[in-house]
């Protein structure tokens, strides 16, 4: 049950990261970069953020990078 709990969230997180791409019309959402793009979460999930829409924003590698300078990242990187 748990892992198919964990299968199920990880699809479901899959799709809304594809989702929140279209809905920044695939460019980085603080520079316009089209390329490298990663969906970040703007609230992090340790500090009480959720996987839904409203708390994911497309942002391109370098960007991420200098937004986030938290060294020690719980969530694997791709
Ligand atoms: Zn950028």
């Amino acid at each position: 049950m748990i892992e198919f709990l964990s299968w199920h969230t990880s699809c479901y997180i899959k799709f809304f990261k594809q989702v929140c791409l279209v809905l920044d019309q695939f460019k980085c959402r603080v520079c316009g970069a089209k390329s490298k793009l990663q969906c970040h979460h703007i609230k992090p999930r340790a500090g009480g953020g959720t996987d839904k829409l409203s708390n994911l924003m497309t942002l391109h590698e370098a960007t991420a990078r200098k937004g986030r300078k938290t060294p020690n990242r719980s969530s694997k990187a791709e």
